[in-house]
């Protein structure tokens, strides 16, 4: 059932399990729990569409590098009702406890992981894990140049049919019909409530724009609100914090165009690094350093891709201009071009893996919301690790372009003239509840329960230690299929 809470006569709801939030993570442990027995609450602070109002819950206060304000969308579906689809699951060195990653280490390995990445795929349609083989992809993409040498990997972001990426849509009327799930709109947690002795969560208190009230209580608590809100909940609710770890941690995956590759000829065909190409499902590749760079370089796993440029900037304008009309000059416009340009240089976009620094945080600003709860406030810079990574990513690439023929690089972060100042957020907010074996440096223990308390889970890619350089929402949902599994036994 799906239905506004201002519309319930009760102000008194139970569960077996309540989850707070309904995006990737809370739409994928609602229908993993939807045949378990278990009855389930849903509580979603917005309702079909974003508003004005479900949005101004997201206001956040900013230093240094700031937070996009559309990164996060309050509405059933969460931000799956806006995101690009891509699918890419970590790379087993990101699960490692790297010497030269402080706070690094995941408390399982990517093997852990796997069998949940596969039904993760299965759940949502996905691509299999080994569709991200550098071998399968090569087999089927003849006419791609794909570079993969001892030094430099080719490695591949997958794209989910298109039909699937909106999680409201998709799943709206599976809990419409559902008689284990409740999902209830417009019903914005307020405050997560403890028992005397602190170690429960005894209820969760819902007030509505209207000025209703409710008390939600359950046997486990699971929120699910994304990755800066969680720790946000946590954080003005007093939950867990006994360490000071929550909000510690942000990560994300800084992003920006840096370096021209000039191509020795125009017939490489590189467009697999910048295009999705149909090769067994849609996929665009990238370029990292080997896990052995890596090691013995002692640097982060970041990332690139590259974009076209034409021989000309002025022809490339123009084309761009014409190719979004459609009449006959147009078409013949289009045609000459084809023939006439070809891509003679690209330039790099590079995808940054960052330090899980404690200084990299979330917490309360003296702003409040509706309710009088602190807004975020997120202070988030690049540590000299996350620069010295990216320079060893063009160095090393520099050299392995030039060897294999494919071009020469020009970049900034090779020259050390890159300001950085061109770096935004990827909308991918990670970090800040920490999975961790040790309640001084972490919030949630392997199974996403908060170290203290005996009933509360927490979703999302708040729980990942690191980061790697993977678009977050496969694991997301690979680590929540995995709690969905832990709340069914317990
Ligand atoms: C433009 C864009 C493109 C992206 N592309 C990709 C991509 O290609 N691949 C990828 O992996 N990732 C991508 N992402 C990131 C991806 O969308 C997120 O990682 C993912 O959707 C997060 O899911 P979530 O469930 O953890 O959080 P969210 O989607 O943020 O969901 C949180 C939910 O909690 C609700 N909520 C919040 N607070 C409360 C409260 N107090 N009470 C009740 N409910 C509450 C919200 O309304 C929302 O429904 C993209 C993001 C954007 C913005």
């Amino acid at each position: 059932m799906i239905k506004d809470i201002n519309t319930v006569k009760d102000s008194f709801l139970d569960a077996d399990v309540c989850i707070i939030g309904t995006g990737a993570a809370g739409i994928t442990l609602g229908l993993e729990l939807a045949n378990s027995g278990k009855k389930v609450i849903m509580l979603e602070s917005g309702s079909m569409q974003k508003t004005q109002v479900s949005q101004s819950f997201y206001d956040l206060e900013n230093t240094n590098l700031a937070i996009d304000p559309n990164s996060r969308i309050r509405a059933f579906g969460g931000t799956t009702t806006v995101w690009g689809g891509g699918w890419k699951p970590l790379d087993p060195i990101d699960f490692e406890q790297r010497d030269w990653v402080p706070f690094s280490g995941w408390p399982m390995t990517r093997e852990t992981l796997s069998p949940y990445y596969e039904r993760a795929a299965k759940v949502f349609s996905g691509p299999a894990l080994e569709t991200f083989d550098v071998q399968n992809v090569s087999k089927f993409s003849k006419n791609n140049y794909i570079l993969d040498t001892n030094n430099v990997k080719t490695t591949f972001l997958r794209i989910l049919p298109h039909e699937k990426w909106d999680f409201a849509k998709n799943y709206q009327k599976l809990f419409e019909q559902s008689a284990s799930v409740d999902v209830f709109f417009n019903a914005p947690v307020t405050k997560i409530v403890l028992d005397n002795k602190h170690q429960k969560v005894s209820e969760l208190l819902v007030q509505t724009v209207l000025g209703k009230k409710f008390n939600i209580r359950a046997g486990y608590y699971v929120v699910a609100c994304g990755g800066i809100e969680n720790a946000r909940l946590l954080l003005f609710s007093d939950v867990g914090n006994q360490n000071d770890q929550v909000g510690r941690y942000y990560m994300d995956h800084p992003k920006f165009v840096s370096g021209n590759v000039m191509l020795k000829t125009r017939d490489l065909n590189l467009s697999l690094y910048w295009k999705p190409q149909n090769i067994n499902g849609l996929a665009i590749a990238g370029l990292q350093l080997s896990e052995d760079v890596q090691r013995n370089l002692g640097v982060l796993n970041s990332y690139v891709h590259f974009l076209p440029g034409y021989v000309s900037d002025q022809y490339a304008f123009l084309a761009l201009k014409v190719f979004a009309s459609n009449n006959v000059l147009s078409k013949t416009f289009r045609a000459l071009m084809r023939f006439y340009t070809g891509i003679s240089k690209v330039q790099v976009r590079n995808f940054m893996e960052q330090t899980p620094s404690p200084e990299n945080r979330i917490s309360l600003s003296d702003r409040k919301d509706m309710f009088d709860n602190p807004l975020a406030k997120v202070e988030w810079s690049l540590s000299a690790l996350d620069k010295q990574s990216l320079f060893a990513l063009h160095t090393v690439l520099k050299k392995e372009l030039e060897q294999s023929g494919v071009g020469r690089l020009a970049s900034p972060i090779c020259e050390h003239t890159e300001t950085f100042a061109s770096i935004r957020d990827a909308s991918h907010h990670m970090g800040t509840t920490r999975m961790g074996g040790d309640p001084r440096y972490s919030v949630v223990d392997e199974n996403c329960k908060v170290h203290s308390i005996d009933n509360l889970f927490v979703a999302g890619s708040s729980v990942f230690p690191t980061s790697g350089h993977a678009n977050p929402t496969a694991t997301i949902i690979a680590l929540t299929i995995r709690l969905a599994d832990h709340l069914k036994s317990s």
